[in-house]
């Protein structure tokens, strides 16, 4: 044997040895025979890669082993030994971690589903250019999905602002940005999954086929399978986009000019409608705003007063080449409605790729400071139209201070391009907004920089919200209680606990969402596909 043989097996006995401590020598050593196309590693800097998120909020806890999946039938090769062993372990699917709250973690004793690492054997994006769809491996970055359907002149129509995310982890949450208002979230552009249930079993869902399954899944918090395929919409890419940003110094010409925007059908409308807050001048400089500078500097004292709140909306023109005559026109009669600060107008053009990509850029410039793996307290919230204002008046001039440590988006969005049946939870209002505080935290900056004083900010902000009665819902929902997301639920709460029951009786699935009981305790009722977890 070689030394690195040796040191393999050794590695691998050490490995197995913890397994049989922590979930009962059957199954950890037919975790060990498993046989899987892709691979199996117990390699501590694997363990260590897997263990901690983006949020950075928490210790990092290493699981027992990682599974890099080369097919569906893999993971449901390990979901299945999972699901049949006496004491069931938990297995997560893993995106790119770019959760907040150890959402795709499983805690020490659990086998975590790599999902974006490429595999020999993991499929590549297919696009049908006819039916105007592309089938993607579960765990395909969203970037590589645009680059692979560009080939074809042909792009999803919803996104998030940032493509380094996953199709399941994205798709497991709701995926929004500015052509939600139009297009709805991401999970509402989805034609067909394959799912990996709790059971162990491969299943194909969609409208027609395994309905239940179809919208559960979809903002269903890796709750009832792992993603392993998903078909996705598309439609012909624009090729550049007209990209404009306006100020407004108050809240309500803000906001009206943002629900106008998105109440606006048929074909003239802008294609993308976003905006943010400017609480301090510090905002100009961070990662959101390069589109200020250098070409655009921009002195916020020129615009505001007192130094006082801003509120910066943003807008985009999707146009083909054949169209640059006639896209200035165009934009210029969409503005001539709004009553944006005249003077506050900023214009760029770029392809609609790098428009797209834009956060990515920003990534690259934080890495090169040491500022990207950072710990981000970030809250996201979905604030019902009618107390927006109160919302603005308690939170951004109020317990924010003059003081950010990050971007806050504010856009709304229309309740009715979301499937009530899915499993997303948005406030019962025809239109909501999505609040998002995306702040980064620094242990040696400025207090209001520290995690601590970020942390007690997002509580005091959930607990004006509770007290002023303003029925917010949480975007990437962290809750510490049953009752909270029992609350957090509301009306879709039975519905989602007996999914649970039917499709992940054992509770094997994304524990690290913590919604329901640990796995080893739950009850085990294998042959009962419709009665009530209890937790
Ligand atoms: P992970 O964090 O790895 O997983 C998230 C959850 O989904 C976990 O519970 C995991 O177990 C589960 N999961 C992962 N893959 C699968 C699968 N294949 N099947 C079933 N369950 C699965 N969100 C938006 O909507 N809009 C934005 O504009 C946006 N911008 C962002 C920008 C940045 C810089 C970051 C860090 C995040 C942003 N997000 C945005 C949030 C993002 O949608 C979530 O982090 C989401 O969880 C996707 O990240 P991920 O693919 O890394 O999933």
């Amino acid at each position: 044997m070689t030394p690195e043989m040796t040191s393999s097996f050794l590695l691998m006995t050490f490995a197995i040895c913890t397994l049989i401590i922590a979930v009962g020598p059957s199954e950890l050593l037919r975790i060990g025979a498993i046989d899987v196309d892709g691979h199996f590693t117990f390699k501590p800097s694997d363990l260590a890669s897997v263990s901690s998120d983006f949020g950075m909020l928490k210790s990092p806890e290493e699981p027992l082993a990682v599974l890099h999946p080369s097919s569906a039938e893999d993971v449901a090769r390990l979901i299945r030994t999972a699901y049949g062993s006496a004491t069931a372990f938990p297995v997560s699917a893993r995106g790119h971690g770019h959760s907040i709250n150890g959402q795709a973690s499983t805690g020490r004793n659990g086998v975590v589903v790599e999902m974006s690492h490429r595999n020999i054997g993991t499929p590549e994006p297919l696009v049908e250019p006819e039916e105007m769809y592309v089938d993607v491996w579960g765990g395909e970055l969203w970037v590589d999905v645009l680059k692979k359907t560009l080939e074809h002149g042909l792009a999803p129509k919803s996104w998030t602002d940032y493509l380094y995310l996953s199709v399941g982890g994205t798709l497991s949450n709701a995926g929004i940005s500015g052509q939600a208002f139009h297009h709805g979230p991401q999970i509402s552009n989805v034609l067909e999954l394959d799912v990996v249930t709790g059971r162990g079993e491969v299943m194909r869902c969609s409208e027609e086929e395994n309905t239940r399954l179809f919208h559960g899944v979809l903002g269903g918090l890796g709750q009832f399978g792992i993603i392993t395929r998903a078909r996705i919409s598309l439609e012909p890419a624009p090729q550049r986009v007209r990209w404009i940003r306006v100020l407004y110094s108050s809240f309500e010409v803000f906001t009206e000019d943002q629900e106008y925007l998105i109440s606006m059908h048929g074909q003239s409308k802008f294609d993308y409608v976003e905006g943010f807050v400017i609480v301090d001048e510090g905002l100009v400089n961070n990662w959101r705003s390069s589109f200020f500078s250098p070409r655009n500097p921009v002195k916020i004292s020129s615009v505001s007063s007192n130094g006082s709140v801003l509120y910066c909306l943003e807008i985009t023109k999707n146009y083909h080449e054949s169209e640059s005559d006639t896209v200035d026109q165009e934009v210029e009669i969409l503005m001539k409605k709004l009553n944006f600060i005249p003077t506050s107008v900023f214009t760029t053009d770029l392809q609609y790729v790098d428009f797209l990509d834009r956060v990515h850029k920003a990534e690259l410039k934080l890495r090169s400071k040491n500022l990207w793996e950072v710990p981000h307290p970030w809250l996201n919230l979905f604030v019902p139209k009618s107390r927006i204002s109160d919302f603005d008046k308690g939170v951004f001039k109020g317990i924010l201070g003059n003081k950010t440590s990050g971007p806050i988006l504010i856009y709304p969005m229309n309740k009715d391009k979301w499937d009530e049946r899915s499993s997303a939870v948005t406030p019962d209002e025809e239109v909501f907004y999505l609040v998002a505080l995306l702040r980064s935290a620094l242990s040696d900056g400025e207090e209001t920089q520290k995690l601590e004083y970020l942390k007690d900010q997002n509580r005091r902000i959930l607990e004006f919200c509770e007290q002023a009665k303003i029925n917010v819902k949480q975007y990437l929902p962290h809750h510490a209680t049953q009752e909270e997301w029992v609350a957090h639920y509301g009306d879709k709460w039975d519905q989602f606990r007996s999914m649970k029951a039917e499709f992940d009786p054992r509770h094997i699935l994304a524990t690290g969402q913590k919604i329901f009981q640990n796995p080893s305790l739950a009850l085990f009722r294998p042959s009962s596909s419709s009665s009530s977890a209890s937790w």
